[in-house]
């Protein structure tokens, strides 16, 4: 097993301590991923003596002399130089009591440290002092869990967890990231200590959400915090999904694993976080509308208008950002089965432009979900609806080149209505506003300056209006 430390950073941090005579060892993340040959630019180093110390003379050896923060209460020192992050902190042993969610914490030894962390992976440390440089210290069989892809608490699970049941999200979002399996022992812990994830902050929870939302296949981990009951406690909509209900022999598809489906299609294809959100709630209000009737069977009617409209709710609740992230997964949920409904009927011009004109420039993203979103057993199906939306894709290029609705803005606004008529905003105005955009996406008038103002006046005129200010 390799242990060759690249970095010049370790070199330094030899001969300082050295000088200082004292002991100091790279532990932790850095150490496992440094052995999976992962990229990994975060180096926590452990001290047997005072961090700031060390660390604000290593920092007089970096290029530029980056800037020491210190974290007194953790007994920390960090610093960012050139894009890696260095941190610093004394070897410390910790106790939790059952009263407190923070643990009581003293100096200790390195083995005192190590005990303290969370898995077996993430306890192994490297040597950087002279008597055995570069050598791998592990004490709980971290390597061999490394070798087997096992997630496994050094020490008593259900303490582990119930110390800081944060180390649950993180055993299953480990798992999910690396593709490793949580030892059976482990994992049962996760069962029985769940509850417990009650106590830990939306904001811990919701980070290591995301890395399992940005891993190669996140419905590992989604399963894995559905079987442990864990998702229970922070997106109860989303186990909500699961289930298959059955009437007159007739069911519907679990809506659960399609989803997963759904976000393993997107994450194959696609880095972007919100998207892969947007496959995660596209069908997340099918619970609630769901009804069944002898004509058509299961239906799910308005799933897409009242899914979007939980985004907000799920988005605040999960601490997840209100911003231009989170309308943009509403305006996908929303919009989510417009283009495979367009395959069904005869694709004309104006449902193309209309399409165009809802999604803007996210249109090659809602094409993207849609494709996902087919996720039939029957391969003649997938193939049939794959072929029939790339009908619809070369459409709307050949639309957007014509036409440019894409970012469309009708060419007569609606304060130059107002002025038109010398009204203020009202129901009038609104009306004629509409008509407009409809005459245009629809190919009733063209899409230019002179046009518009005419058809303005002319429903105005519908509407009893007078032209007041034509200019
Ligand atoms: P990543 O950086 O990919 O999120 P990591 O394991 O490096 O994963 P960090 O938060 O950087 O996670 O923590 C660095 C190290 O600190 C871990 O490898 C682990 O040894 C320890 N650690 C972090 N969080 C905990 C925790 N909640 N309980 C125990 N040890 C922890
Ligand atoms: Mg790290």
């Amino acid at each position: 097993m390799k242990t060759a430390l690249g970095h010049e950073i370790f070199q330094l941090v030899r001969e300082i301590s050295r000088t200082m005579d004292m002991k100091v060892y790279v532990v932790g993340g850095y150490v496992r991923d440094h052995l999976l040959d992962r990229p990994c630019t975060d180096v926590d180093f452990v001290c047997i003596g005072d961090a700031s110390v060390l660390a604000e003379k290593i920092s007089e050896r970096l290029p530029g002399k980056p800037k020491v923060s210190i974290f007194k209460n953790f007994g920390t020192a960090h610093i960012h130089s050139s894009d890696w992050d260095f941190e610093f902190v004394g070897a410390r042993k910790e106790s939790y009591r059952s009263d407190s969610r923070k643990p009581d914490v003293e100096p200790g030894s390195l083995e005192d440290d190590q005990l303290r962390r969370d898995f077996t992976i993430n306890a192994l440390a490297i040597s950087l002092n002279d008597n055995d440089y570069g050598v791998l210290i592990d004490p709980f069989g971290g390597v061999k869990d490394l070798e087997n892809g096992m997630i496994r608490t050094p020490t008593d699970p259900d303490i582990t967890f119930s110390d800081d049941p944060l180390r649950m999200m993180r055993a299953i979002r480990f798992a999910c990231q690396l593709g490793f399996h949580i030892d059976e022992n482990t994992y049962a812990g996760i069962r029985r200590q769940a509850e417990r994830i009650e106590i830990v902050s939306t904001e811990r929870i919701k980070d290591e959400l995301n890395k399992i939302v940005a891993a190669p296949k996140p419905s590992i981990g989604f399963k894995l915090l559905f079987n442990t009951h864990l998702l229970d406690h922070f997106f109860p909509e989303m186990v909500e999904l699961q289930g298959v209900e059955e009437r007159n022999g007739i069911g519907h598809k679990d809506n659960f694993y399609h989803t997963l489906q759904v976000l393993d299609n997107v994450a194959e294809l696609s880095d972007n976080l919100w998207l892969r959100w947007s496959a995660i709630m596209h069908d997340i209000a099918k619970p609630r509308t769901k009804d069944f009737n002898d004509k058509d069977g299961w239906t799910f009617h308005g799933h897409e208008f009242v899914g979007s409209k939980m985004v907000k709710r799920i988005f605040r609740r999960l601490k997840l950002p209100l911003n231009e992230h989170m309308k943009y997964v509403e305006k996908m949920v929303l919009l989510h089965l417009r283009p495979i409904a367009l395959t069904k009927e005869v694709v004309t011009d104006s449902a193309v432009r209309r399409l165009l004109f809802d999604a803007g420039d996210d249109i090659d993203d809602l094409l993207l979900l849609s494709r996902c979103d087919i996720t039939s057993k029957n391969e003649r199906k997938v193939k049939y609806y794959l072929q029939n939306l790339d009908k619809v894709q070369q459409k709307i290029i050949d639309v957007e080149e014509r036409d440019r609705v894409r970012n469309f803005q009708p060419p007569v606004t609606g304060d130059e209505i107002m002025e038109l008529f010398g009204l203020k905003p009202s129901r009038e105005i609104g009306i004629i506003k509409n008509s407009l955009k409809d005459a245009i996406l629809e190919g009733i008038i063209p899409n230019n300056r002179e046009e518009a103002l005419k058809f303005a006046i002319e429903r105005g005129r519908e509407l009893g209006l007078k032209v007041v200010n034509y200019s």
